[in-house]
């Protein structure tokens, strides 16, 4: 191990270095590492990011299973492990940063200020040294529902890097300081997130995405036919106001402003059609959610409409990052949505 400063460096490492499971790979890093494998073809690299969340350990298990492997892949690979300090702390994987730090996959972008920052720092200036062909950088989802990808960038090369480990891929206008946006440096970028961190489904999609990512001679340019990608553009987010109340129940719940069913996951980027019931909505009615468009204005009204207490779309949607963590409803967002083509709603 290297010591870099800010970041810990590995090369080649052999079964010793990196331990026999994941928990002693993680319990063996000091710092946030940087692990480099030599390929067959030396003069091109791939850069792949991973638990930049420290609850987020599928992309982890991944990298540690490959290298136990000891195969040595097409070209040369870079890996890099963000989110050390918050997965370490215990129980570990359980803290997304640490208690009073920041996001570090918000703190790719100027003013690098802070701990978080200078990592995320630290790591933009390897990329900009070692010129990767391409990166991907895997993530869990919060929810338990199915992988999907992330991009700022809709082009063959981000499709195809998609298709490696999943078969859809939200499109974003958003710029919130993600490791993806380096997708405008050239570099086609694609965030992975690979299902539920607690989802033994994820923890294979990312590998075997993974083993796809290391062993193929060409990522980032197959035939269109190949692809087969479903394309979600600008989902917008439907929020509720802060003094809005969730419950999860059959039935509606008196106390509560919206009550849905506790298997409204099901309808993960499913087409949902007018006529289906969501859940029923209090007294407020549609007044609790906040959705709001590129100018602020509130369009709850073009996704969500009201049928005496119950809750439907107020237009064919697909929907997806459903949440039934009334926590996660109330701090982040209730789901995401897009039309039934894919498209943006405006
Ligand atoms: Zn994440």
């Amino acid at each position: 191990m290297i010591d870099l400063g800010i970041i810990d460096f590995m090369e080649n490492p052999t079964i010793e270095d990196i331990g026999r499971t994941p928990n002693e790979f993680l319990a063996s890093l000091k710092k946030p590492t940087l692990i480099k494998v030599k390929g067959k073809d030396t003069t091109r690299t791939r850069a792949l990011a991973t638990l930049l969340h420290g609850n987020e350990p599928s992309g982890l298990f991944a990298v540690h299973r490959w290298l136990r492997l000891q195969e040595k892949p097409s070209v040369t690979i870079l890996c890099f492990i963000g989110g050390v300090y918050p997965a370490k702390l215990e129980p570990i994987y359980s803290h997304r940063q640490l208690p009073n730090g920041k996001d570090l996959n918000r703190c790719f972008k100027e003013p690098f200020e802070g701990p978080e920052a200078e990592i995320a720092k630290a790591f933009l200036d390897i990329l900009h040294e070692e010129q990767p062909e391409c990166l991907i950088d895997i993530h869990n989802t919060s929810g338990t529902g199915p992988s999907f990808g992330v991009t700022v960038k809709n082009d063959a090369a981000h499709q195809a890097l998609t298709s490696l480990f999943t078969e859809r891929l939200i499109v974003t206008d958003l710029r919130l300081g993600a490791l993806m946006e380096y997708s405008e440096k050239e570099v086609p970028t694609v965030t992975v997130e690979c299902g539920g961190a607690q989802d033994e489904h994820a923890h294979q999609a990312a590998y075997e995405g993974l083993l796809r990512y290391v062993t193929k001679q060409n990522v980032i340019s197959l035939e269109k036919a190949e692809w087969g990608i479903e394309i979600l553009t600008n989902p917008v987010r439907i929020e509720l106001k802060p003094e809005a109340t969730i419950a999860y129940n059959e039935q509606p719940q008196a106390d509560a402003d919206i009550t849905l069913p506790p298997d409204i996951e099901h309808q993960n980027f499913g087409v949902i059609h007018p006529s289906k019931s969501l859940g029923w909505l209090g007294p407020n009615g549609l007044d609790c959610f906040s959705v709001l468009n590129k100018n602020q204005e509130n369009i709850a009204s073009k996704i969500l409409r009201q049928e005496g207490n119950q809750l439907f779309p107020a237009q064919s949607i697909k929907a997806f990052m459903i949440t039934t963590n009334p926590t996660i409803a109330k701090s982040d967002c209730l789901f995401y949505a897009v039309t039934d083509k894919g498209e943006q709603i405006i």
